[in-house]
């Protein structure tokens, strides 16, 4: 533990104090624009991959970057949802998967999983992605196969997110954008899933979010079959 207690000594001397001022505003309240959902793993830091500033950002984080669909589940995730779109009023939600995420490997290999039975357990949430996975991706194996886990679990988190009735109420009224992103740990890249092409693309080249496309009718789900949308390998 020791360089982090450095690390606390250099943050106090050589950050909060020169940026004192910045500090002294984010006292009175908290001004994020987006709620960012991704993985508890540690080579993910969104604040450091998107440069955002303390404040910037209402993260979510867990293992799998996983949105439980409405009343799925007890946890935090709900409220946390809930208090970053109502209370907070964020405009733009993001689901960051990431390349090499053991959360998607233990979804692929149950048996990598055995002597975790809590992680197992939180991994139902993911049966979605299994299924599509599993139905519609026979082709794949290896890491083109992990590559699509990730990908189309992010897009299935996005629609469980569409379940969150403070989300759906939002998104109605054209407030809040959603964002499927994933993070490669290989080239520090970000991929961002665009509705126009239906494939994840370097983010920059194409700014459009989900939230951008016309309304699906409830539970339908994307409008290609998924094995159309072939993963790039
Ligand atoms: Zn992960």
């Amino acid at each position: 533990m020791e360089h982090f207690l450095g690390g606390v000594h250099q943050f106090r001397t050589q950050v909060f104090d020169q940026e004192k001022d910045f500090f002294q505003e984010l006292v009175h309240g908290q001004n994020p624009s987006a709620l960012v959902v991704s993985c508890s793993d540690s080579r993910v830091d969104l604040n450091l991959i998107l440069q955002a500033a303390p404040g910037d950002l209402f993260s979510l984080r867990n293992a799998g970057n996983l949105v439980p669909p409405f009343g799925a589940s007890n946890g935090g995730e709900t409220a946390s949802i809930e208090y970053a779109v109502v209370a907070l009023d964020v405009k733009d939600i993001v689901v960051c998967g990431h390349s090499q995420c053991g959360a998607m490997k233990a979804l692929l290999d149950p048996a990598s999983a055995a002597k975790l039975p809590t992680v197992q357990n939180w991994l139902q949430h993911a049966e979605t992605t299994r299924r599509i996975i599993s139905e519609n991706y026979q082709h794949l194996d290896g890491v083109a196969l992990l590559e699509a886990t990730i990908q189309e679990h992010v897009l299935v988190q996005i629609e469980n997110l569409q379940t969150h009735p403070s989300v759906a109420a939002k998104m109605q009224r054209g407030e809040l954008r959603l964002h499927a992103w994933v993070y490669q740990l290989e080239t520090g890249s970000l991929l961002a899933f665009s509705s126009e092409t239906e494939t994840f693309e370097p983010l920059g080249t194409e700014g459009k979010a989900i939230g951008d496309r016309p309304r699906r009718s409830p539970g339908t789900v994307r409008k290609k079959n998924p094995s159309t949308k072939r993963p790039r390998s």
